[in-house]
């Protein structure tokens, strides 16, 4: 038996208001940002009447209105993007609703905003069971007005808060999309009108978008950012809103149901570039990432939802490959860890936190200190010490790493300058150079400058280049290396046999000393065969001219054997730990009053 409207109650009336609203507003999104006419067909009469007021169009049948729909759509250049929407449905009787709104269709446009505003009522029927659009009336209006209109519409705080936005022209040019600030302001007035939805919001990055740059110009990249904007505004119809807030960072608000399907989305969102967007840009090969930060407590400031976004994003560079990110604390400490490093580390130079540590390293066949590395600690304020392997990554990836090590470069020479005039004990010491540092062109003038500067021999100073910094092409590093090799300076490959072609690198490279990488000597008491490889780099280095050292030498074993083998040094903790620059020089003061 059919009931009343008067019988049915609030919170069925509301569902079912909801459910309507939804096959309307589904029906748009089909149109216009999937452009899937045949879907945006499933909740359309037969006997439906439109009317358009553009330029007063009626469709009096199902048929009528796809073949509108069609020329439509051909008049518009792609996927368009469907901003925040504002309906409203409402129960006339138990099987007749009306469901009235507006929202904005974004149309993409590589250099200028373009926004029409939509208005609609329509008029469901159930028929056969399912609700059925038996009416509907649009107005779109492509007045140059509307171009720069608000996008977000709940309501009027909303309106004048919009209005405001526009005067003080608070759009990204690049995109047409929120600048941060606007973003910010917007994104606060959804969480507060909408607490129980479950919001998360988004933080994009672009790998290689540097290499766009360079290899596409400025312009190409403008448009990767501007068709950028235009997927993320439309791979999903959970978007609420957008905004670019610096480079290849976009922030995006979006509602979920639950976290395996919201990834399932971020997933298809990052291939959909993959597929789409990067094709464009095939030699720099550009992929999307994205750090995700589930916002639960709605009243979190939108300052410190922004701030763990774009953290939870930083996290993607902690995990190579990754293209999804959800905010974990784990990660959160290790970022923070990241960012505190970051954020210290100039002043730490400037206060002269970083330490040089030295190693010796012992000749094998008279036990005297014959060379030493120089290897730096972060010592705080409070004394705690920092080991390379915790900030060494980090200065590598944001490039400060150049200026540690020229710092470690001045400061032995300075412990050896000081030794020389005071007429004590020198020996080689050698400096580990990052790969950043022989990416810049004057590298060669300014380690020049720094050897002129001090005037010591420059055979007391070696340069270490790890073997993994070395790529297919040597002729940049062959003439780099020999410039430097008039001046004295000796070449030193670290971690030698760790690398793809070390045979190569001797070939190519005007190198001075091998160091057989530690991971060999770990394994000599169990494996023949790293003998074997230890045994032939040392014959093949004599046979070359080169000298040996052997780094992680632990055990008197381990140095009989490189002994027998007639390697020429040994660097490690059976001789000594790397000590303080000062206790250093007191045990190479020690050796020479024996
Ligand atoms: P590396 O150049 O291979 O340095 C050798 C590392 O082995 C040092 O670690 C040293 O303390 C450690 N070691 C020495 N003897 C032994 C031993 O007998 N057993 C074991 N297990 N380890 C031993 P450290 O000082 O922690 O440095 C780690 C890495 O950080 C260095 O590896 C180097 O790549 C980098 N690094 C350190 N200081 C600098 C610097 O000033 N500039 C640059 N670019 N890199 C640096
Ligand atoms: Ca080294
Ligand atoms: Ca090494």
């Amino acid at each position: 038996m059919a009931t009343r409207v008067g019988e049915t109650s609030a919170v069925s009336r509301a569902m079912m208001e909801e459910e309507v609203k939804k096959i309307v507003l589904n029906h748009f999104h089909a149109v216009y940002v999937d452009r899937d006419i045949s879907s945006s067909m499933e909740h359309i009469s037969q006997k439906i009447r439109w009317i358009g007021s553009k330029d007063f169009y009626i469709a009096h049948s199902k048929e009528e209105f796809r073949q509108m729909l069609e020329r439509e759509l051909g008049s518009l250049p792609g996927r368009c993007a469907i901003e925040v929407m504002a309906a409203e449905g409402v129960m006339l009787t138990e099987d007749c609703f009306t469901v009235s709104g507006e929202f904005d269709i974004r149309i993409p446009h590589p250099l200028q905003l373009v926004y029409q505003r939509m208005r609609f009522t329509a008029m469901l029927v159930l028929e056969n069971g399912e609700y059925m659009v038996v009416s509907l009336q649009t107005s779109i209006s492509s007045d140059d007005k509307i171009k720069y209109e608000t996008k977000t519409m709940n309501g009027d705080s909303m309106k004048m808060l919009a209005d405001d936005l526009r005067r003080q022209n608070q759009y990204d040019p690049v995109t047409g999309l929120y600048t941060l600030e606007a973003f910010k302001q917007v994104v606060e007035d959804v969480l507060k009108k909408e607490p129980d939805s479950r919001f998360v919001m988004l933080c994009t990055d672009v790998t290689h978008y540097e290499q766009v740059n360079n290899l596409y110009g400025l312009k190409r990249a403008d448009k990767m950012l501007s068709d950028l904007s235009v997927l993320l505004t439309t791979f999903s119809q959970n978007v609420r809103v957008s905004c670019r807030s610096i480079a290849d960072h976009f922030l995006v608000l979006m509602t979920y149901m639950d976290r395996e399907l919201l990834e399932e989305e971020l997933r298809k969102l990052c291939s959909e570039f993959r597929n789409t967007i990067s094709e464009e840009y095939i030699e720099a090969a550009p992929r999307l990432g994205v750090g995700a930060y589930a916002i639960t407590n709605l009243n979190e400031d939108i300052d410190s939802i922004v701030e763990r976004t774009n953290m939870t994003r930083k996290a993607l560079k902690l995990n190579h490959g990754i293209e999804v990110v959800f905010y974990d604390a784990r990660i959160f400490k290790r970022i923070e860890k990241m960012n505190e490093i970051e954020s210290s580390m100039q002043g730490a130079l400037e206060n002269g936190e970083f330490k040089v540590f030295i190693q010796p390293k012992y000749s094998l066949t008279d036990n005297q200190i014959v060379g030493a590395e120089a290897l730096c600690r972060w010592i705080h304020d409070d004394g705690s010490m920092v080991y390379p392997d915790e900030f060494i990554p980090v200065f590598e990836e944001d490039g400060f790493i150049a200026e540690l090590d020229f710092y470690m470069l001045e400061q032995v020479c300075r412990m050896l300058k000081r030794r020389e005039e005071e007429g004590r004990k020198c020996v080689a010491v050698s400096i580990n150079q990052s790969r950043v540092l022989l990416q810049d062109t004057q590298y060669v003038s300014k380690i020049a400058a720094i050897l002129k500067r001090y005037e010591i021999p420059s055979e007391y100073i070696e340069l270490e280049l790890t073997e993994r910094i070395f790529q297919d092409d040597l002729t940049g590093f062959a003439r780099m290396m020999g410039e430097l090799k008039k001046h004295g300076i000796r070449w030193s490959i670290d971690d030698f046999g760790t690398g793809y072609s070390s045979l190569n690198l001797l070939k190519e490279l005007p190198v001075d000393i091998l160091k057989i990488d530690k991971s060999f000597l770990d394994e000599t008491e169990t494996s023949e065969m790293s003998k074997i490889i230890i045994r032939k780099t040392v014959e093949l280095a004599q046979e070359l001219d080169k000298y040996v050292v052997c780094e992680g030498v632990e055990t008197e074993s381990q140095a009989d054997y490189l002994r027998n083998i007639r390697c020429d040094m040994a660097q490690g903790y059976l001789y000594s730990q790397p000590l303080p620059m000062q206790d250093f020089e007191q045990l190479l003061d020690e050796e020479m009053a024996v």
